[in-house]
C-alpha cells in the first residue's frame, strides 16, 4: 500500500482507495503511466451515473453472464488495470463460466506479463495465457502490441470479455465474427460502440456482480441464458445508458439554476 491514510468519512473515500490500488499497482510495475490516465477518464465518466450500477448495466450484466455460460470457448482479457482493480473477481468467474484467462497488453514487457500472471495466480488462477512466446498468433490488421494472442486463448475463442478496453481491438475481434463483451464507463468509446454486450459500469462494482449473476444463471441452465440473450438490444441498451448520464446532468443543471434564482433574488 502507499502510505496515504484516507480518512473513512472522506466523501469520495472509495474512489480514493480506487487510485491508491491503481497507484500501488504502477509502483509494481503492472499498471501503467497510460492505464493511470485511463482511469481519469473513466472516473468522469462515473461521476456522469452518479457512481452506481444503473438498470441497463445491471441488464448487460446479465445477458453477459448468460453469453459466457453458453459460450463454446470464453476468453478473459486481462490487462495491467483489469488485473489491479479486479483480479479476484477475474478469476472466480472464470472458475464459474469455464472460461480461459489471457494476459493481453498494449504496453507489452515479459516482465509486465509475468507480474500480471503472478497477481492472477496469487488470486488463484490456475493458468494464465498469453505470456511470452506462448502469444504466438495476431489478429489481423492490428498493430499494436495487442495484436498478439494466444493460439488456445483469444485466437480460438467464440466469447472474449474485454475489460477496459481500446477499440482497435474490439472492431478487430468482431471482425473475427468473435463476441465481444465490453466493461467500459464510455459509453460514446469505440469499443463501447462496436462490442456486442457493453456494461456501462465501473470494473469494480461490475465484476462482483458478473460472477454472482453467473452462479445464479449457472444453475437456472443454457435455455434461461438463451432466453436472456434473444431479449437484449445493446444499442437500446447502450441508448438508456447515456439517456441517464443526460438526465443525471439535467438534474445537476435545475439545481445549479434553482440556486442562482434563490441567490439572485
Ligand atoms: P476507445 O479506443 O474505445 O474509443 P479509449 O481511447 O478511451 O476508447 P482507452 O484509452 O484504452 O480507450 O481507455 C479505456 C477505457 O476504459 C476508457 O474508455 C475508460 O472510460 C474506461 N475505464 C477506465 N477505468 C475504468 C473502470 N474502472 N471501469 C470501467 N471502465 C473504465
Amino acid at each position: 500500500m502507499t502510505d496515504v491514510k484516507i480518512p473513512l468519512d472522506h466523501p469520495r473515500a472509495e474512489s480514493l482507495r480506487t487510485r491508491e490500488r491503481l497507484i500501488e499497482h504502477w509502483n509494481k510495475g503492472i499498471v501503467t503511466t497510460s492505464g493511470l490516465i485511463a482511469h481519469g477518464r473513466g472516473e468522469a465518466f462515473d461521476y456522469l451515473l452518479g457512481e452506481e450500477t444503473t438498470e441497463p448495466a445491471l441488464k448487460a450484466i446479465e445477458s453477459a453472464a448468460a453469453m459466457l455460460l453458453t459460450a463454446e470457448k470464453a476468453v478473459i482479457s486481462v490487462n495491467g488495470n483489469t488485473a489491479a482493480l479486479a483480479s479476484e473477481e477475474i478469476v472466480k468467474l472464470s472458475q464459474v463460466t469455464k472460461a480461459s484467462i489471457e494476459v493481453n497488453l498494449f504496453y507489452r514487457s515479459f516482465e509486465r506479463e509475468l507480474a500480471i500472471q503472478k497477481l492472477l495466480e496469487n488470486a488463484g488462477a490456475h493458468e494464465v495465457l498469453g505470456i511470452g512466446e506462448k502469444a504466438s498468433a495476431t489478429i489481423p490488421e492490428l498493430n499494436s502490441e495487442r495484436r498478439r494472442v494466444d493460439p488456445r486463448g483469444i485466437l480460438a475463442a467464440d466469447v472474449v470479455l474485454v475489460p477496459l478496453e481500446d477499440g482497435d481491438r474490439t472492431e478487430a475481434l468482431v471482425k473475427m465474427d468473435k463476441k465481444v463483451i465490453a466493461i467500459d464507463l464510455n459509453p460514446l468509446s469505440r469499443t463501447a460502440q462496436k462490442a456486442t454486450i457493453t456494461i456501462v459500469d465501473n470494473i469494480i462494482r461490475a465484476a462482483p456482480k458478473l460472477v454472482k449473476v453467473a452462479e445464479r444463471l449457472k444453475k437456472q441452465g443454457a435455455e434461461k441464458c438463451e432466453q436472456i440473450l434473444l431479449e437484449f438490444d445493446n444499442k437500446k441498451n447502450l441508448a438508456q445508458a447515456i439517456t441517464l448520464m443526460k438526465e443525471n446532468l439535467s438534474k445537476i443543471a435545475e439545481e445549479s439554476q434553482k440556486h442562482h434564482e434563490r441567490w439572485w433574488k
